[in-house]
C-alpha cells in the first residue's frame, strides 16, 4: 500500500507525522507557510499533488482541503469530498451595485448588476457546484446557504440582511407564514427608504393589463407585479412539462401603501436544473440537466459582475480534469442584460 505523504516547502512528510499537532518542527513549518498562498503544502494522493489550506486553530495549525478542490483528491484519500459549508462570512465586504436600493434617489456608482448580484450570490453560497454525492439540495437548503453566505456583507453600504429576503422554503405548511415574513419584511426596508430584495423561484406567470403578474412557487400570494418590458414571459416561456426547468428569481420590491401584493422595479433570473445548479438560460437547463446524469461534478461559473451570458455553460470533471462545455443554442439576449444598469 501506497504510503501517503504531504510535500511541505518542496519535502515530502508522512500524513501521519503532519498530523501530530505535537510534531513540533512540522508545526512551526505549516506556522511559516500559514496565509501564504504559493506556499502551500501538497497532497501528494494524485501524482500532480493538490494544494492545502493550512487553517489555524488556537496555536495549532491544521491542514484541510480547499473548498474547490474536494472532489479532486483521490477518492481513498482523506481530504476527498465536497466541502458542506458555506463560503465563509463576508465580515464587512460591500459589493458596490450599479443599480439603487433606494425608493427615491437613483444615483449608484457601483457596477455590478441585478442579474450580477444573483449571479454572485449563487456563487458565493457555492451553489454553482453540484457533484453526484451532493445530497438533492432542497429549496430550504438553498435559502441557508444564500443566508450565510451573506452574512456580514454589505450592499451599497447597507447590511445585506436587512435588504435580503430568501423564500425560507417550499413547506405548503408555512405559506401563511412565509406570506407574513415576506410583507412585514418588505414593509420595513420600504419604511427606511429602501427596496427589498427578494429571491424566490417563480412558479406562473400572466399578462395583466400592461403588467406581467408573477407568482412564487408554492406560495399563491403575494403576487408580483412588474412592467410587461422588464419582464415579457407567461407561465409556457418559464417551463415546461415536468418538474424543470423553472426559473429563480431576484427581484427589487416594494408593497404599495395598504395594498396585499408587491411592486417589482426590476427583476432578474436564473434557471435551475435539479438540485438548484443553475444556468443563465432555459435552453441550457436541458443539456446540463442531461450531464447532471453522467457527471460526477459540474461546476457553473457566472458572470457575477455584469451578469452577461458567459459562452461556458459548465465545466465537466471527467478523468479527474474539468472539461468546459460550451453553449449549443443560437446566442440569446435577455430583457434585463439591458436595462439592469442604469448610468
Ligand atoms: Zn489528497
Amino acid at each position: 500500500m501506497q504510503v501517503k505523504t504531504i510535500t511541505i516547502l518542496g519535502y515530502q512528510y508522512a500524513y501521519d507525522s503532519v498530523r501530530n499537532p505535537d510534531n513540533a518542527s512540522v508545526q512551526a513549518l505549516l506556522a511559516g507557510c500559514h496565509g501564504q498562498a504559493h506556499l502551500r503544502p501538497l497532497c501528494n494522493c494524485k501524482e500532480a499533488g493538490i494544494p492545502l489550506q493550512i487553517r489555524r486553530i488556537g496555536n495549532i495549525y491544521h491542514l484541510a482541503r480547499m473548498p474547490e478542490d474536494g472532489l479532486s483528491h483521490a477518492e481513498t484519500c482523506g481530504f476527498y469530498g465536497e466541502t458542506e459549508h458555506a463560503a465563509h462570512a463576508a465580515s464587512g465586504e460591500n459589493l458596490r451595485l450599479g443599480f439603487s436600493l433606494n425608493l427615491t434617489a437613483s444615483e449608484t456608482d457601483g457596477e455590478i448588476t441585478l442579474s450580477g448580484l444573483l449571479n454572485q450570490l449563487w456563487t458565493r453560497a457555492r451553489l454553482n457546484q453540484w457533484s453526484q454525492h451532493n445530497k438533492p439540495r432542497s429549496w430550504k437548503y438553498v435559502a441557508e446557504q444564500i443566508y450565510a453566505a451573506t452574512r456580514g456583507l454589505k450592499l451599497n453600504g447597507v447590511s445585506a440582511s436587512r435588504l435580503l429576503w430568501v423564500m425560507p422554503s417550499m413547506d405548503e405548511s408555512q405559506v401563511s407564514n412565509m406570506y407574513e415574513g415576506c410583507m412585514n419584511f418588505i414593509k420595513s426596508c420600504n419604511a427606511s427608504g429602501r427596496y427589498a430584495l427578494l429571491i424566490a423561484p417563480v412558479g406562473a406567470s400572466e399578462y395583466q393589463d400592461g403588467a406581467s403578474c408573477l407568482r412564487f412557487r408554492v406560495m399563491e400570494r403575494p403576487p408580483v407585479y412588474i412592467e410587461y418590458r422588464h419582464f415579457p414571459f407567461k407561465t409556457y416561456n418559464l417551463k415546461e412539462h415536468g418538474e424543470y426547468p423553472y426559473p429563480v428569481a431576484i427581484m427589487l420590491a416594494r408593497v404599495p401603501d395598504g395594498k396585499q401584493y408587491l411592486r417589482a422595479a426590476d427583476i432578474a433570473m436564473l434557471w435551475m436544473t435539479p438540485s438548484y445548479l443553475p444556468c443563465a438560460t432555459k435552453e441550457r437547463s436541458v443539456s446540463l440537466k442531461q450531464a447532471m446524469q453522467t457527471s460526477e461534478f459540474i461546476s457553473v461559473p457566472l458572470s457575477q459582475d455584469s451578469g452577461q451570458i458567459l459562452d461556458i455553460t459548465a465545466n465537466i470533471r471527467k478523468n479527474g480534469r474539468l472539461e468546459p462545455m460550451f453553449l449549443t443554442e443560437p446566442s440569446i439576449s435577455l430583457p434585463w442584460s439591458t436595462h439592469a444598469r442604469k448610468s
